[in-house]
């Protein structure tokens, strides 16, 4: 399998060299030249293996140029029984007749970043011994919470990494800050930023493409990588939970072998629809990819017009990890549905880089209609659905998750459509818990945090993850806050040099 970069048609290289490096060096993201295929024969194999099993075969054909072995190693060290609440590791919970539920928070962090941030340490230290070697590997993460937890725990103490994580100041729930300035390990590093997420993506990404850093770290014998869905090993492990959804609802028997299923994504940088996207080109029967955003509508607007508008204001939401205007892995969509045009690809990142906007072609806009739906839901319809599903079906969503259950919802109205559903679920209740607590309850009793879980327990009788519980009066360690202009000086400090 060869990758080229969404910016520049003459890069080749491997899977290792596209996880290693995690960005190409024209600011380009790596993407598969070809997609490979699953047919329906191969899914009924599938659909009778574990999680781990359904994992391995699937990343096989991404991967090919690591060994078996070593993706076993990867895989069974990833998604190791203890460290997911559900032996099913993605487990589907069927909440009527059409929508299922896709369960992605079940790992050590409680949000979706887990299925890949617990696999792609492996990935990386594979990878960098086939293509870098005697040098230590930096990641350096922004994050709008969550995957700022998933990448610290994920590397915390891999040998001959650092990781250090950036995070909007303002950005972020309570829960997520505890999360990670409480994180132990001895190569992680957390600073918060005086900006957005998107200030925060932006400087990781200016740091990856600055040459006069690169090669004051190639004479340091270290080299950049990335935690964030721009890097292919953080995507294809999620193509893995669609395929594995597919095979669930074929097991259980609420689809036949064959039959479409649709999916709804709550979407911020679109990584991770972007993974169902990919599971649907494999060959795996899915109907409409339905993109649900909170107040930040910037891709349900992109998706209904085919322009891409982020002059516009940002809202700080209830559901924090969605609050982004500049969503990174469209790149790689308008890449694909322009038969990897990298020059037009290209020149649409150019142009949004310089105006904050561009209009896609009318070829490109006509494959997204056919695609994909999009809706978007602000908070106050967001509590609405939290408080709708609790009392209807006695199944506690957090905020995220409850975006995406709303814009389904208002999908099927409008369009009838009653194909089988999957709605991918991504963070536990418990990371938002004043929020949620506030969709269930008129007066909050609580004050503080850990009130608010209790309170939050109390009145659902869903479990507290313990990983969650036991941050209650942990001191935090990382409590630096930079200016945006200052993060290349954050990541030179830590690293001592
Ligand atoms: C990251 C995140 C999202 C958005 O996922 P993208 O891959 O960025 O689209 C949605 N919900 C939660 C809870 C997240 O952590």
């Amino acid at each position: 399998m060869v990758y080229t970069s969404t910016r520049d048609s003459s890069v080749r290289v491997s899977a290792a060299e596209a996880i290693a490096k995690g960005i190409s060096a024209d600011g380009g993201l790596f993407v598969p030249m070809t997609i490979p295929t699953l047919n329906l024969v191969d899914i009924e194999k599938l659909a009778r293996l574990d999680y781990i099993g359904r994992a391995k075969e699937v990343l096989k054909l991404y991967l090919t140029d690591f060994t078996d072995d070593e993706l076993s190693m990867c895989v069974e060290g990833a998604y190791k029984a203890e460290k997911f609440s559900s032996p099913q590791i993605a487990p589907l919970y069927a909440l009527n007749d059409t929508a299922n539920i896709l369960e992605l928070w079940r790992g050590p962090t409680c949000a979706f970043k887990d299925m890949a941030l617990q696999l792609l340490p492996y990935l990386l230290t594979v990878s960098a011994n086939k293509t870098l070697k005697n040098t230590k590997i930096v990641i350096l993460v922004a994050t709008s919470g969550d995957t700022g937890k998933a990448a610290l725990e994920g590397f915390k103490d891999v040998p001959n990494t650092e990781i250090l994580v950036f995070y909007p100041v303002d950005g972020v729930s309570p829960m997520q800050k505890l999360q990670m300035t409480t994180q132990e390990g001895n190569n992680v590093s957390v600073c918060a930023i005086e900006g957005n997420f998107d200030d925060a993506q932006s400087g990781v990404k200016s740091i990856f493409t600055n040459r006069e850093i690169e090669q004051k770290f190639k004479e340091n014998h270290l080299a950049f990588s990335s935690a964030n869905s721009i890097n292919w090993g953080r995507l294809v492990p999620q193509i893995v939970y669609y395929v594995s959804a597919y095979c669930d609802m074929v097991k259980s028997e609420r689809l036949k072998l064959g039959a479409p299923m649709n999916v709804v994504v709550p979407t911020g940088n679109f990584g991770n629809i972007l993974a169902a996207y990919y599971a649907k080109q494999m060959g795996v029967p899915i109907g409409k990819l339905i993109c649900a955003s909170n107040a930040n509508n910037v891709l349900t607007d992109f998706l209904t017009t085919g322009t891409y508008n982020k002059n516009r204001p940002f809202y700080c939401t209830t559901s924090p990890s969605m609050d982004i205007l500049i969503s990174s892995n469209l790149e790689r969509l308008l890449f694909a549905l322009s038969e990897q045009d990298a020059e037009q690809t290209k020149a649409l990142m150019d142009q949004l880089a310089a105006n904050g906007t561009y209009t896609v072609s009318e070829k490109i806009q006509k494959s997204i209609s056919e695609l994909f739906a999009a809706g978007y839901c602000d908070d106050t319809d967001t509590k609405r659905t939290i408080r709708k599903i609790f009392d209807e079906y006695h199944y506690l969503c957090d905020t995220h998750t409850a975006v995406a259950v709303n814009v389904y919802a208002a999908y099927k109205m409008k369009t009838g459509d009653n194909t089988p559903t999957v709605i991918a679920s991504t963070a536990n209740p418990y990371k938002f818990s004043k929020s949620v607590l506030s969709a269930l309850e008129n007066n909050i009793q609580s004050q503080d945090e850990f009130s608010m879980v209790e309170e939050l327990h109390e009145k659902s009788g869903e479990p507290v993850p313990p990983q969650l519980a036991t941050l209650k009066g942990k001191t935090p360690r990382f409590t630096k806050v930079a200016a945006k202009e200052d993060m290349a000086q954050v990541v030179f400090e830590m690293l001592g040099i």
